[in-house]
């Protein structure tokens, strides 16, 4: 029987050849909970065998975050440190591999006034502006994973007999669904790399312009930039180095036409935002904008959400992903959006990847603006699909081609 300890030590192995592809002399920031101290230290010795120059760590610790909210000055949240953004931007001029290790309670800051919660993620996404747009260009190589800590776990197997018992069950979960249980999970991964590859490869031929959704509550039409490109699995930064945004990955993605998105859209999982659950909820659209957002549960978060800033009122990604996922027949909800994403078809509030436009990498934000990709402070995705879900696909000379029927590829 293998040990967690061995298990976590070739998840890190994962994380640094997969996950962001460390490189000789290359420096490396890792964000990660004091909570799983032992698997930030094990990520941080497979760098620097990697060949990492330096590994900064920044820890989170939830307690003090939790008490932050409690008990500081309501302006703390109304401006993010300037030190704080200097600190990444320079990682970033470095050429640094950004990875953040996630693992966040989703009731962490229940019962806090939203406002507060609200006005910091606005004061942040201002303050990380530059960073989010080197990430969204893809300027570095940078990698999402997850650990299992145990509020986490907790919420995602509640009648589990003891908290280690949970713990255990979300570790399982998360090795499944990164496939590291593979005999060769770095293999096992390239095959799955080449398979998305292969969805996106059929979708940029298609070149669609138009895609449909009916399921039960959607009603949805959603336009495509001319130039949008279907992206998949791993990319590439600025120095050519493949990598891997987010470990697991089902998706295959692009960005839709900003003020092209008209009809209904309802919510299929909870979301977890700015610690608070938001769900059942259902968002309608007139010409991109957002003109409606009602939720039966966390109504106030959802609100802030979409009055972020201006962009936060319209929509940045649409993904696609079976609902015969690995992770989605797994039947665990994971209360993550790393997870929950991988589920289920989804789209984004707020900014589009600048590389789901050709050429894009190199554009100014007007000239992607002009090719149809919003902008915004914030990015936040959240579920749509399931097993009753059917899109179409409408090209240019009007030819509609089934796309997904009853929530699985049809292409
Ligand atoms: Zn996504
Ligand atoms: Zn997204």
């Amino acid at each position: 029987m293998t040990t967690l300890n061995e298990q976590l030590e070739k998840y890190a192995e994962l994380i640094v050849r997969i996950g962001v592809n460390v490189q000789e002399n290359q420096e490396v920031f890792i964000t990660g909970s004091v909570e799983m101290a032992t698997l930030v230290r094990l990520v941080a010795g497979k760098a620097y065998e990697a060949g990492a120059s330096n590994v900064h760590v920044d820890w989170i610790d939830e307690t003090l975050s939790r008490l932050k909210y409690e008990k500081a000055a309501d302006d703390v949240f109304t401006r993010f440190p300037e030190w704080e953004t200097a600190k990444r931007n320079a990682f970033v001029a470095n050429g640094a591999a950004f990875i953040s290790i996630i693992s966040p309670n989703p009731d962490l800051l229940k019962g806090i006034d939203s406002k507060r919660i609200g006005n910091y993620q606005k004061a942040s996404g201002q303050g990380l502006a530059e960073f989010r747009r080197a990430i969204q260009a893809d300027k570095v190589s940078w990698t999402v994973v997850a650990a299992s800590t145990k509020d986490w776990a907790l919420k995602v197997f509640p009648n589990s007999d003891s908290e280690q018992h949970a713990v255990d069950q979300l570790w399982e979960a998360i090795f499944k669904s990164v496939r590291l249980n593979a005999p060769d999970p770095v293999k096992a991964w390239e095959e799955h790399n080449a398979t998305l590859h292969h969805k996106s490869d059929i979708l940029n031929e298609k070149h669609f312009r138009t895609l449909r959704y009916t399921a039960p509550g959607t009603e949805l039409t959603i336009d495509l930039p001319e130039k949008h490109i279907w992206v998949a699995a791993s990319s590439t930064n600025a120095n050519n180095i493949p990598f891997m945004a987010n470990m697991p990955t089902e998706e295959v993605f692009t960005v839709p036409e900003k003020t092209g998105v008209n009809g209904y859209v309802s919510s299929t999982k909870p979301l977890s935002h700015g610690g608070n659950i938001i769900d059942g909820f259902k968002i309608t659209f007139e010409k991109g904008r957002i003109v409606r957002a009602e939720a039966e549960k966390g109504q106030d978060i959802l609100q802030q959400l979409v009055d972020t800033d201006e962009g936060s009122h319209y929509l940045g990604e649409v993904a696609l992903v079976p609902h015969e996922s690995p992770i989605s027949q797994s039947n665990v909800l994971f209360f993550n959006t790393l997870f929950d994403e991988n589920a289920s078809n989804h789209l984004a509030i707020g900014s589009g990847y600048a590389f789901n436009v050709e050429g894009g990498k190199h554009m100014s934000p007007e000239e992607l603006a002009s090719n149809g990709v919003n902008s915004s402070i914030t990015h936040v995705d959240f579920m749509i699909g399931s097993a009753e879900m059917d899109i179409d696909g409408v090209q240019a000379d009007g030819t509609v081609v089934p796309v997904f029927r009853k929530g699985n590829w049809a292409i």
